[in-house]
Order: structure tokens, then sequence, then C-alpha cells
């Protein structure tokens, strides 16, 4: 099974990935956790490229160019594998980001960019993709309560966020049968426990 958190930054994609894994460990599973960008060695050079994308003076193509090859090795290298060994595999990011951030952010077509990912990933999808939606002006105040600096740079980001949770949202509605949407401005526990009844519907 494959099993994707997605979201904006600071919607507690990580705390709820991190609690349902061990859920799922206690239950018997063996689980892999693993992110995009960035799991494998080829992954790290490549998160590093994507995370100073400015300095680079990368250009929305190249940055999508980047995002697939990152996914393209992760598939490869860790997702597959893992699926064939009938590991559930948990990843904090997948296609939904890119569709998010390289189209609904940057502005590529969303048709082209899912195509990319569908090269990337010979066509393989999650079977559940757990979309932790959250109002981007929220997701910055838990940011700075977490840094303690006012994030400028992103305060004056808004309307890109806005842009990421509304990608995010459509690509939920057109397909609602594989997504999972929760409002994440609820309690972790409270989330936790809607992840858990929707896994234990879908798994064995
Ligand atoms: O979630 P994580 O901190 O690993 O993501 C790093 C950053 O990369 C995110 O803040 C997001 O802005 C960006 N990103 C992106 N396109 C993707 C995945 C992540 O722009 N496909």
């Amino acid at each position: 099974w494959f099993i994707a958190m997605e979201g904006g930054d600071g919607a507690g994609k990580s705390t709820q990935l991190a609690a349902v894994a061990d859920w799922l460990r206690g239950r018997g599973y063996e689980v892999v956790t693993t992110r995009e960008p960035g799991a494998t060695p080829l992954g790290s050079v490549l998160r590093n490229l994507v995370l100073h994308a400015e300095e680079h003076k990368l250009g929305a193509r190249a940055e999508a160019l980047l995002f697939a090859a990152d996914r393209a090795d992760h598939m490869e290298t860790v997702v597959r594998p893992a699926l064939e060994r009938g590991a559930v595999v948990l990843t904090d990011r997948h296609v939904d980001s890119s569709v998010a951030y390289q189209s609904g952010g940057r502005g590529l077509p969303a048709d082209e960019v899912a195509a990319l990912s569908a090269f990337a990933t010979e066509g393989v999808l999650p079977d559940l993709v757990v979309l932790l939606d959250l109002d981007p002006a929220v997701a910055r105040a838990r940011r700075e309560e977490r840094t303690g600096q006012a994030d400028k740079l992103e305060a004056e980001a808004g309307p890109f966020h806005e842009r990421v949770r509304a990608a995010f949202l459509a690509r939920a509605k057109a397909d609602p049968a594989r997504y999972l949407v929760l409002n994440a401005d609820q309690a972790p526990r409270i989330l936790t426990g809607a992840i858990q009844d929707r896994l234990d519907q879908l798994l064995p």
C-alpha cells in the first residue's frame, strides 16, 4: 500500500506521518516512511538545488524537471522495492505537491506537470492521499510560533500559498475516492484518528 501525506508547509504532515507509522507498526505492518524531495543520495543533491531555486536562477520548468528526477529515483530505489515486498509506504509529499507547487504556485500547466510525474513514476499513484488542508495564514502563524521569528518572505508570498492550496483541493475534488481531505486546524490526535479510520477501511 502506497500512502501520501500532502498539504502546504506547516500543515502538520510530518507529525501525522510519524503517528500513523507508529500505529501501523503496532498492528504488525512493515512500514517505510519516506519523503520528497530528498529521500535518496541523488535526491539530497536535488533537494539542495530546488530549495535554493533563486540562488541557482532556476526557472519553473527546470525546477519541475528536478522534482521529477527526484521522484523517479525515489520510486525506483525506495518506493517500488518496498511495495514489491509488501510494505506499507508512507511518503511526505508526492505528485500532488508537484501539481500544487509547480502548477498552482509557479503557473505551469497542471496536465503537463502531472504527465511529467507519470513519466517519473511509470504511472504509479498513491492508493490514498491524505490532504491536510490549512489556511496559509494559519500555517504561517504556526511556523512563526515554531521558529520564534516573523516569516517576512512567506508573508509576502501569501497569494502563492493560496494558489498552492487551491491546486491541492482541485486534485482531491477531481478524484475523491483516492483522497482523504482533513481540516488541519484541529488537534493532532483528532487528525490521527481520522486517518486511522480511513486506513482501517483500506488495509486488510
Ligand atoms: O515538505 P518539505 O519541507 O520537504 O518541502 C520543501 C519545500 O519544497 C516546500 O516548502 C515546498 O515549498 C517545496 N516543494 C515544491 N514542489 C514540490 C515539493 C516541495 O516547491 N513538488
